[in-house]
């Protein structure tokens, strides 16, 4: 991926360019907004707010100067139209939000029914905003609805109804450098090199294969990552994908480096070709989420000695989703007065997990389930004092140390993609490794 300069790209169907309809109730609606700004005319309504818009829009942006002109008549700025705009709440759908803002059903209809791609206004999500503009008669003339910064959809009046367009702004890409040493917690000590904790779950997600991110974390771990942080104008907007990252646990190191596949999807590779991801997850539930660490050689809550303990205990707080640690079919999925409510899932012919003191269970018998999937949550159903997942890991039968257990290795990439993914990684790997001051990418791995 590359950084690309700042600049909307449309999709869909195009507004007519400088369709005299459309243009003067943008400029009309742009008037209102400059002249809110001295005057604090603002329309107070619940979860209504006025505002200034929009600053991202080259459609809007081209038609400032003549509003900005007019601005220097008065008189047409105490009676200008304003932009409104609500945040939509969960539960809303087009319908309640344009009757908040006052307008009526055959608006609604009007709008709902422009043809954009894929019809995204049927798919409002809770925190996005609408804003509407209306025109010198009260008509509705303009809608905006706003997915994030770097997305919006533009609804506009003309002779036959509205005319949706799609705008996506690329933002400037600039790879950042962070590393910690733990001494706290990984969530912990992240955040303060800079790290937000979307960004601790990605490089979890990432690690997550070969590291169990809620047991085996220690003081002195530590890692390195390289990302992108997305600007807009100079202005921070966002961060993008880890495009290679380190991680050392308890002596052993880790990397990993971004690789887009050619269908485009983003996968994670060691620097020699291994993916990242792994038949089973380490863990089968959220790391974050865990509240203390169990001894494994410990006496049974309830039996009070020492027993044999054939699982990994995870102490997490009740309700906490429990995650099939890979692809396979669920074998059992009941109650019983050890086990409290349990899951056992197959995987292909030699693999079972087992998940046990479940409050709840997400499955049935028979069901497949993907890796990730939640098929449960934590409880303290069955002999357990305090709500924990008691989780197992057969191989052929044999209980094994889910934490330490060799897993099938997976394949390096194709020889046929070979090429391309050294181009593409090993300038990041060196990039991290001037960072880290070692030299990452193997240059005799290439072909
Ligand atoms: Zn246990």
């Amino acid at each position: 991926m590359q950084a690309s300069r700042n600049s909307p790209s449309t999709v869909g169907s195009k507004l007519p360019k400088k369709h005299l309809v459309a243009a003067s109730a943008v400029a009309f609606c742009l008037i209102g907004v400059i002249s809110l700004l001295p005057s604090k005319n603002v329309q107070a309504k619940r979860n209504i707010i006025a505002v200034e818009l929009p600053t991202d829009s080259q459609v809007l942006t081209t038609l400032s100067s003549p509003a900005i002109d007019s601005l220097d008549k008065p008189s047409s700025a105490s009676t200008a139209p304003i932009w409104q705009q609500t945040t939509i709440a969960s539960g809303d759908n087009l319908s309640s939000i344009f009757k908040r803002l006052g307008l009526n059903a055959s608006d609604v209809y009007a709008v709902a029914n422009t043809s954009t791609e894929q019809r995204p206004l049927q798919r409002l999500r809770p925190g996005e905003h609408i804003a509407i503009c209306l025109n010198d008669v009260g008509r509705l003339a303009q809608v905006k609805y706003t997915r994030s910064s770097l997305e919006h959809y533009l609804y506009e009046r003309n002779e036959n109804g509205f005319q949706g367009t799609k705008v996506v702004l690329q933002p400037d890409l600039l790879p950042t450098y962070k590393t910690a040493i733990i001494n706290n917690s990984l969530s912990f000590d992240a955040s303060r090199a800079g790290l937000s904790q979307g960004k601790v779950m990605e490089i979890a997600n990432i690690f997550g294969w070969d590291i169990d991110f809620a047991l085996d974390i220690r003081n002195g771990d530590e890692f390195s990552v390289l990302y992108d942080e997305k600007f807009l104008n100079g202005q921070k907007v966002g961060t993008g994908d880890i495009l290679a990252a380190t991680f050392s646990n308890q002596g052993t190191s880790y990397s990993a480096v971004r690789f887009v596949e050619q269908d485009g999807s983003i996968n994670y590779y060691t620097p020699d070709g291994k993916p990242m991801r792994k038949a089973f997850l380490r863990a089968p539930l959220d790391f974050t989420r865990i509240s203390s660490n169990f001894s494994l050689r410990r006496k049974h809550p309830v039996h009070k000695r020492i027993k044999a303990h054939r699982g990994v205990d995870y102490a997490a707080p009740r309700g906490t989703p429990v995650f099939a640690a890979g692809d396979g079919k669920v074998i059992a999925s009941g109650y019983s007065k050890a086990n409290g409510n349990y899951v056992f899932i197959q995987h292909g012919g030699k693999y079972v997990t087992k998940y046990l003191h479940l409050t709840k269970r997400l499955t049935r018998k028979g069901k497949h389930v993907s890796q990730g999937k939640a098929i449960g949550t934590v409880g303290s159903t069955g002999y357990a004092t305090g709500p924990h997942l008691h989780y197992e890991f057969l191989v052929n039968g044999v209980h094994r140390n889910p934490r330490t257990v060799k897993l099938p290795d997976a394949k390096t990439i194709a020889k046929s993609q070979r090429k391309e993914f050294f181009a593409q990684t090993t300038p990041l790997l060196n990039q991290l490794g001037q960072h880290n001051g070692i030299l990452l990418a193997q240059a005799n791995l290439h072909d």
